[in-house]
């Protein structure tokens, strides 16, 4: 989801009104993303029992086809401990009567208000029990939300299960040493079973019709330019890349649609032969559909993301994306606003 809106940014043109949006959507999980990453590495830097297990971004189904995702849920002999994180800075307040979070400033003015973070983990921990339930399980849960970002959270009631960062060693210490509730075997076959059946989230393709796929830069995002037989130049920063076809392919699944022609591959790339396009296709999990000249490649989406040369491609793609916007700031401080010419 990351790296889709990622690339959508860089390829969005600049006249496109739903770039702001986008680009809010993309911060938004990146915040996310962090707290949520912050949160996990406390966890693990305290030791566990052996059978313990930290699970992240299961989304689970209930009667009726209603899905619910949780952050973190950590599992042991204890029971289920499920981690809502939030990484929402400043001052912040509880409000109950609507149950909501107002962040204000010093003289207790309202900048901005959110769900009820608590109310929210509440919501998913009756689902996880109705789950459990459904699929023949029994196992206490608890519920807290954690605040990666240490806040200052005024009017705080007491017995509320809102902790900061700082707290959450303390918190997984205090829940492993609980009386256990569940024996070694049972808490394996939660956990397995929480695993296969949760369902990534996959709200692809996009179908933004604006959207120019081309391939694409490594390090400046700019397009490229064939080079020669077996490589392509960067227009901005003279990058050499020999190997563009997994990220451009999935840009183009992720973006626009779900299938994509020959013809449509030798145009991307400006290869001279369908066999050269079918070379192209065949370096992602795809389905062939059609013969010769009218041949398209249909993706599934769950297929492509548990693939590990696609997640490999991803995965180095954003670490190396991360490193230079640390080095350098925003990337799109460094971006003329314009792209379409
Ligand atoms: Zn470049």
């Amino acid at each position: 989801m990351e790296f889709a809106l990622e690339q959508a940014i860089e390829r969005l043109p600049a006249y496109e009104p739903k770039r702001a949006e986008t680009e809010q959507t993309l911060r938004n999980l990146r915040a996310g993303a962090a707290g949520e990453r912050k949160v996990a590495e406390a966890i693990q830097s305290v030791a566990w029992p052996a059978h313990a297990v930290l699970l992240r971004n299961i989304s689970l189904s209930l009667f009726g086809g209603s899905r619910f995702q949780m952050d973190l849920a950590f599992l042991s002999n204890s029971g289920i401990l499920l981690l809502e994180c939030k990484q929402i800075g400043g001052r912040l307040r509880f409000h109950s009567g609507p149950a909501e979070l107002r962040k204000v400033d010093e003289e207790g003015r309202i900048l901005a208000v959110y769900d009820c973070p608590v109310a929210q983990m509440q919501d998913q921990r009756q689902n996880l029990l109705q789950w459990l339930t459904m699929a023949g399980f029994r196992s206490p849960v608890y519920g807290v939300v954690v605040f990666a970002n240490n806040p200052i959270i005024e009017e705080i009631k007491s017995g509320m299960p809102v902790f900061k960062l700082r707290e959450t060693r303390n918190l997984i210490r205090h829940h492993i040493g609980q009386q256990p509730m569940i024996n070694d075997r049972e808490l394996n076959q939660i956990a397995d079973a929480m695993i296969s059946h949760s369902i990534p989230y996959l709200p692809f393709p996009l179908k933004i019709k604006d959207f120019i796929i081309t391939p694409i830069c490594f390090d400046c995002s700019s397009s490229l330019k064939r080079h020669s037989e077996r490589s392509w130049k960067c227009i901005r920063c003279g990058r050499i890349e020999y190997k563009p076809y997994i990220l451009t392919l999935l840009a183009w699944f992720l973006l626009l649609r779900n299938t994509i022609t020959s013809a449509e591959i030798m145009r991307l790339f400006g290869l001279k032969t369908h066999k050269a396009a079918r070379s192209v296709a065949e370096g992602l999990p795809l389905k062939k559909v059609g013969a010769g000249k009218a041949s398209a490649y249909e993706a599934d989406y769950k297929k492509l993301v548990s693939t590990s040369i696609v997640l490999d491609a991803v995965q180095t793609w954003l670490e190396h994306n991360r490193q230079t916007k640390d080095q350098y700031g925003s990337l799109k401080d460094h971006q003329p606003a314009a792209k379409d010419h």
